[in-house]
């Protein structure tokens, strides 16, 4: 069994790379958290972050996914007062909406015909998923990053993009984008969409698809809505602050490597206001749009990479697995050994078959 580690670097400061610095330092590992820009720059401060496993999936990833809804639940016991964490349910409804409630209930996720929904103007036909919620991935990463702080983490923000150093086939430090380099005995590549190409330096392939996505977030609006909505034409949760953020799949789709345009803006906005009670005028306070992190089949990409020390943290429902990623990965390297529950979600599956074809990906 490898030693454990005694200092681990940890690339990327969204979601996925702030947990499991986190994790492990509060492991006793000494860490260093480099992010290229601010911390929360990327897809984690633009997301709807819905937690949940509402969509069919493989029984690992869905089994992953509900013990990290189960690891949130015990965060808001613990910060019960926290405006940023809440599992008020889901609701959705749409012309496959049968179909997908029964195979919830083959699976034991629990789903239930919707009655009254505060806020919701619910159409017959509608579900709801009691146990479901949200998370503010921003104020998340704020909250890590105290406890980081706290067990001795140190965090280098605006480092410029950083790349892992290895040297006769192990990791042996990190080189910033100064051209400084430290050492380090272990480094977790946890770039968000920059993951495919940080690893491909050391050989290792991770195959993602190209997925764009754009995240209206509005003016504070009067609104008693409490739950995640996903409505055939939106997608909308309020925030801690009294705002509402608001995307859609058809708006993803038409977009390039830009912000959607305001006709796009305005008819989504009019599709948020029809489903809220009282139709509230919503106007747009920020529009953000970048790429998601999305791995070509769907799936995480976790954990070892088969070079000595490097780990990587890859998904697009970084939102839902944010706390259970970094838990999980951080095992991982203080053990020394593999964790079971990684085994499935392995970086090398892409050089075992580069023919993957893009898997749907609606339900995050
Ligand atoms: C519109 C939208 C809606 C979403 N909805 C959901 C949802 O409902 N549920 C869900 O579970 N997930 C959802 N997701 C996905 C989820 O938000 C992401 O999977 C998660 O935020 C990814 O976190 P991350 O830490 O992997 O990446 P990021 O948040 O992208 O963080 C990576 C960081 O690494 C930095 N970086 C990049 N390259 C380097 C480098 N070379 N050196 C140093 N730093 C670098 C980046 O600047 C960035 O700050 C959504 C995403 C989007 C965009």
């Amino acid at each position: 069994m490898p030693p454990t580690p005694t200092h681990v670097a940890v690339l990327g400061g969204g979601a996925l790379g702030v947990s499991t610095a986190t994790q492990l330092a509060e492991r006793g590992v000494a860490v260093t958290l480099v992010t290229d820009g601010p911390l929360a720059s990327g897809a984690s401060g633009r997301s709807l972050s819905w937690l949940n496993s509402w969509a069919p999936r493989r029984p690992d990833y869905h089994r992953l996914r509900m013990i990290g809804i189960d690891r949130y639940r015990t965060l808001a016991a613990v910060l019960p007062d926290a405006p940023w964490l809440r599992f008020d349910g889901g609701l959705f409804w749409g012309d496959d909406a049968e179909r997908i409630a029964a195979q919830q209930r083959k699976v034991g996720y629990e789903v239930r015909p919707a009655g009254a929904v505060p806020g919701v103007v619910v159409p017959t036909g509608a579900y709801v998923n009691p146990g479901e919620g949200w998370v503010d991935l921003p104020s998340l990463i704020r909250h890590l990053v105290e406890r980081l702080h706290v067990a001795g983490g140190r965090v280098t923000a605006d480092a410029g993009p950083a790349r892992p150093v290895v040297d006769g086939g192990r990791v042996a430090g990190v080189r910033l984008g100064d051209g400084s380099v430290f050492a380090a005995d272990a480094v977790v590549v946890a770039t968000g969409a920059a993951v495919p190409d940080v690893l491909a330096d050391f050989g290792v392939t991770v195959t993602a698809q190209d997925s764009p996505a754009a995240l209206v977030r509005t003016r504070p609006v009067e609104t008693s809505l409490r739950v995640v909505v996903n409505a055939p034409r939106v997608s909308l949760r309020p925030t801690p602050d009294g705002r509402l953020v608001v995307g859609a799949g058809w708006v993803d789709d038409q977009l390039g490597h830009g912000s959607p345009d305001d006709g796009v803006i305005r008819e989504l906005l009019a599709e948020a206001s029809a489903v809220l009670e009282g139709h509230p005028a919503l106007v747009a306070e920020e529009i953000t749009a970048g790429p998601r992190p999305m791995p070509v089949d769907d799936e995480p990409v976790l954990g070892r990479t088969g070079v000595d020390g490097l780990y990587v943290a890859f998904t697009h429902s970084g939102a839902t697995l944010g706390l259970i990623v970094g838990e999980l990965v951080s095992e991982e390297i203080v053990s020394g050994t593999p964790h079971p529950l990684l085994d499935r979600f392995r970086a090398e599956r892409f050089a075992r078959d580069q023919g993957r074809s893009p898997r749907d990906h609606r339900g995050w």
